[in-house]
C-alpha cells in the first residue's frame, strides 16, 4: 500500500515528506550531529535492526548538544538495555493482537474503535509497544481500508473512528481525505480522532493539504498528540497547534511516564504548562507499557502517584492529566489512584 512514503518526484512531493525521508536512521549521525562522543554505547546493530532509530532532523536539533542525558535524547537513543530480558515485559504488553479485526480495526471500547493506518511513524520511540507490532501482518490486505469501512458499516454503534498506528499522518493527504470522506459519509459516524506525534515531531506535516481536508471534514476532530517533554515543543509546534486549531480540531496530549525523561513533578508541570502554551490540553498519563525492551523507562507506581499529588496541588485540575494504565479485556483505560 502507498504509506505515505513511497518515492514521489520531488517536484510534486510536500515538503514534510522529503523532511521524513530526510530522518536519521544511522546512530553515528545523531551522535554526530549532537557532538556526542561516538563511543557512546547503543543497542548491538543485529538488534537495532528490528526496530531502527529514526529521529526527524528538526527535532534532534531541539535536544542539547553534547548531552546524553537529554531528555528527548533518551527517547529515541537504543540503550544496550534494551537487549535486558526482564520478567513481566512482553511483546503484547497490551493484548491488542486478539482484538485485532480484518481492516486493523480494534474495537476494545463502547462507541468507539480504533484502526491501525499504517505501520510507519516519524519517530522510533524507544519505549513503545509497536517495536512488536506485527504490521506487515495487520497491513498486509490491498483492500486495507475497504476492510475497515466493512467492519464500520457492519457496526454503527462505533461513532467515533481513531486512527492510530503507527502513525496516521504518515500517510498521504489523499489516503486520509478520501478515508475522511468516506466516513462523513456515513451518518451515525460523529468524530474522527487521529493519534498523532507528526505534528510534534515534524510540524512541517501541517500544512495546507492537512488543514484543508481537516476544515472540509463535518466530523468533529480530536488530534490526540504524544508530547513527552516541554522541550518537544518549539515555536514551529506551537504554530502548527495553532493552524490545527484555528481549522476546527480539538487537541489533547497523552503523554508516557518515563524514567529520566519526565519523572519528576517538575517536568511534568512545564510540561501541562508547555502545552497549554500550544493550545492541547493534557489528557492521559500513562505508566509504562510492559514491553520487551524498555525496562529501563519504567517508573514505580509509587512515585507516580507521588508526582501527581503533587502536581495536583500545584497546577490547576485542567492542566493535570488522568494517571492511567491499559489493561487487557478492561472496558477503559484504568485510572490510577493516587
Ligand atoms: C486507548 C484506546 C481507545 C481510546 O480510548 P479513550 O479513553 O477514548 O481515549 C480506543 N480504542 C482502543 C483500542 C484504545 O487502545
Ligand atoms: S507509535 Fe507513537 S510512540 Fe510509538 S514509535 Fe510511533 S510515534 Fe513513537
Amino acid at each position: 500500500m502507498d504509506d505515505g512514503l513511497s518515492p514521489i518526484p520531488n517536484a510534486i512531493r510536500p515538503l514534510w515528506q522529503t523532511l521524513l525521508a530526510d530522518a536519521i536512521t544511522r546512530p553515528a549521525d545523531l551522535l554526530s550531529a549532537l557532538g556526542i562522543d561516538p563511543a557512546h554505547p547503543a543497542l548491538a546493530a543485529e538488534l537495532l535492526r528490528a526496530f531502527p532509530i529514526r529521529v526527524p532532523r528538526g527535532f534532534a536539533a531541539r535536544m542539547a548538544r553534547g548531552d546524553v542525558d537529554d531528555p528527548l535524547f533518551r527517547q529515541v537513543w537504543p540503550s544496550p538495555r534494551e537487549a535486558d530480558e526482564v520478567p513481566g515485559y512482553t511483546t503484547d504488553a497490551v493484548g491488542d493482537l486478539a482484538k485485532l479485526k480484518d481492516g486493523g480495526l480494534i474495537h476494545k471500547y463502547q462507541g468507539r474503535a480504533l484502526a491501525i493506518a499504517t505501520g510507519a511513524c516519524a519517530v522510533n520511540c524507544r519505549y513503545c509497544f509497536r517495536r512488536h507490532f506485527p504490521y506487515g501482518d495487520a497491513l498486509a490486505s490491498r483492500n486495507h481500508w475497504r476492510a475497515t469501512l466493512a467492519s464500520l458499516d457492519a457496526d454503527p454503534s462505533i461513532e467515533e473512528v481513531i486512527l492510530s498506528g503507527g502513525d496516521p499522518l504518515a500517510l498521504s493527504d489523499d489516503k486520509l481525505a478520501e478515508f475522511a470522506a468516506a466516513l462523513a459519509e456515513r451518518p451515525w459516524i460523529k468524530r474522527l480522532r487521529l493519534h498523532t506525534r507528526l505534528p510534534v515531531v515534524l510540524p512541517e506535516r501541517v500544512d495546507e493539504r492537512l488543514l484543508g481536508w481537516l476544515s472540509a471534514s463535518r466530523l468533529q476532530k480530536v488530534v490526540v498528540l504524544h508530547i513527552n517533554h516541554a522541550n518537544e515543543i518549539d515555536e514551529a509546534v506551537i504554530e502548527a497547534c495553532t493552524r490545527l486549531r484555528a481549522a476546527g480540531v480539538t487537541l489533547l496530549n497523552q503523554a508516557v511516564l518515563l524514567h529520566q525523561v519526565n519523572d519528576s513533578t517538575d517536568a511534568q508541570a512545564r510540561l501541562s504548562e508547555r502545552c497549554f502554551a500550544a493550545g492541547v490540553l493534557p489528557y492521559y498519563l500513562f505508566v509504562l507499557d510492559r514491553v520487551a525492551g524498555a525496562a529501563h523507562f519504567d517508573v514505580s507506581e509509587l512515585t507516580a502517584q507521588t508526582i501527581m499529588r503533587e502536581l495536583a496541588a500545584r497546577l490547576p485540575g485542567y492542566l493535570v492529566p488522568r494517571l492511567v494504565r491499559e489493561i487487557a479485556g478492561e472496558p477503559a483505560k484504568t485510572q490510577l489512584p493516587w
